[in-house]
């Protein structure tokens, strides 16, 4: 967990976490090295079945990617969180889903191979949760583009070492963070290699 006086707390390389973040409280999130994605959720600690739409942000903001200032909406369109500061270029994206075990199977990969996906129910296991779903998540710092007939393009984060987001809660949430586990694309850096964030809650 967070220490109180707001000092970084470190989330592994391919796991995730659920924070607590109380109205009006803000979390910052740190790209430690760079060129780590990170999916992230925002769930209403009242009801986790109103949750961060990235259909209903996108709807509202009728913009693809979020900018600073921008308050992102539930699915039910209520205010969630607001990003009040972004130090990176400003690449994240709301199109893709959180990687699973269909897609690391579809890789080849070795069955229990991490995922966003498990990474986000795990989270809330450890806080007693459960959703029957999985929300589309805001994946930060994620390079994703959309070309002009339509193609959607991926490409390693152009963010750099100690970038860091900065969104306040519009209402009590649980954010759920998962340091995503891709090792097999280079959408966390051309190296292939998965890597630890930090995170504080102000
Ligand atoms: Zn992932």
């Amino acid at each position: 967990m967070t220490a109180p006086d707001g000092s970084l707390t470190t989330l592994q390389a391919r796991y995730g976490v659920a924070i607590p973040v109380d109205r009006g409280h803000e979390l910052v999130i740190v790209n430690t090295h760079g060129t780590q994605a990170i999916d992230a959720w925002a769930l209403n600690r009242a009801n986790l079945n109103e949750f961060l739409s990235m259909e209903h942000t996108r709807s509202r903001l009728s913009r693809v990617i979020p900018r600073v200032g921008d308050t992102m909406v539930s699915n039910r369109r209520a205010p969630m969180l607001t990003l009040v500061e972004d130090t990176s270029p400003g690449v994240h994206d709301t199109l893709l889903c959180a990687c699973n075990p269909e897609i690391y199977r579809e890789h080849g990969c070795p069955e229990g191979h991490r995922s966003c996906e498990g990474n986000f129910h795990e989270a809330l296991s450890q806080q007693g949760l459960a959703l029957g779903c999985t929300p589309a998540p805001f994946n930060l710092f994620m390079n994703v583009a959309v070309g002009s007939h339509g193609e959607v393009l991926r490409a390693a984060p152009v963010s750099k070492p100690g970038d860091r987001l900065r969104f306040r809660a519009e209402m009590d949430v649980f954010v759920v963070l998962s340091a995503c586990p891709q090792d097999v694309t280079p959408i966390n850096g051309d190296d292939c290699t998965p890597r630890d964030i930090q995170y504080a809650v102000l």
